[in-house]
């Protein structure tokens, strides 16, 4: 069965966070994932690490990583300065997961997190900034063990990889068993023409996948038609990691940066989000079954 994992910032505003207490939350209510932002690990000592992975280990929860990656660091720039300290830095997170025998890194990093400020009418050779930068970095993901999934993402947080598509052909050009590609529902309602057809486009490449709903809701409680995705993903044998992405609190780094200007629950105290987190996994778990994963 896949497993099915749930991200930190579900509950908490702050990107970085009490992880100790959420790798036991998220094994309480029944996960075995739990995925949070990679950048914390490099503020993160040796032996907060080895803590970290222990306890993870002990209450059986596998630790995912994903990152909006700051523009100062964008391995995309035409600024050569920019370009190598993002190629530094993002080795150094990959560095830290494989401390932690973390296997799998995601979202937006490959370039800045956002859009250029000015005009594009050609992103060829941003893209080439950036497959430059990933032909290096990969060297150290494959010397860790960590998978560098590469996240297609909506118009508004990228212009590099907004579809499948293009991140099979960015996959395709970096050429090593340690690059993957991960599909986010949220992220497909706004850019593909059919979900179940980007999914099957991806097909055993498909490394990972997040869920979330047209408005990053809990699934099953927007307008997307989950009947669709999961048989997709029943369809090409889907084996690998389903991880929800839900943000639904206004407030902190985590609103100003996902762009959440409203509570879409109410009252979403931390037990009101523990009861969405359990209805989750429920939910995910019925329509595997359903559709006979
Ligand atoms: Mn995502």
């Amino acid at each position: 069965m896949n497993k099915l994992g749930i991200f930190m910032n579900f509950w908490e505003k702050d990107w970085d966070a009490d992880h100790a207490k959420y790798i036991k939350k998220a094994a309480d209510i029944g996960y075995d994932v739990l995925e949070f932002q990679a950048q914390p690990l490099l503020e993160m000592s040796d032996e907060k690490l080895k803590s970290l992975k222990a306890l993870a280990d002990e209450v059986g929860i596998e630790l995912t990583y994903s990152l909006g990656l700051d523009p100062a660091y964008d391995v995309s720039s035409p600024d050569e300065n920019v370009r190598l300290g993002g190629v530094d830095y993002l080795k150094r997170i990959v560095t830290q997961i494989g401390k932690m025998d973390g296997k799998l890194l995601s979202g937006v990093s490959y370039a800045g997190w956002g859009t250029p400020p000015y005009i594009l009418n050609d992103k060829r050779p941003l893209l080439e900034n950036s497959l430059k930068s990933m032909r290096s970095i990969i060297k150290t993901a494959e010397d860790c063990g960590v998978t560098y999934c590469v996240e297609a993402v909506n118009r508004f947080e990228g212009c590099l990889i907004n579809t499948a598509q293009e991140a099979l052909d960015y996959a395709a050009e970096v050429d090593s068993k340690n690059i993957g590609v991960l599909l986010d529902t949220y992220h497909m309602n706004i850019e593909e023409n059919s979900i179940g057809d980007a999914i099957r486009l991806v097909g055993d490449k498909l490394t990972s996948f997040h869920t979330g709903e047209n408005n990053r809701t809990a699934p099953g409680k927007g307008h997307l038609d989950w009947d669709e995705i999961f048989k997709a993903l029943s369809e090409i044998s889907y084996k690998n990691r389903i991880v929800c992405e839900p943000f639904v609190m206004m407030g902190g780094e985590v609103g100003r940066d996902i762009h959440v200007f409203r509570d879409l629950i109410d009252n979403p105290s931390e037990e009101r989000i523990d009861e969405e987190a359990k209805y989750i996994l429920e939910f995910e778990k019925s329509m595997m079954k359903k559709w006979n994963m």
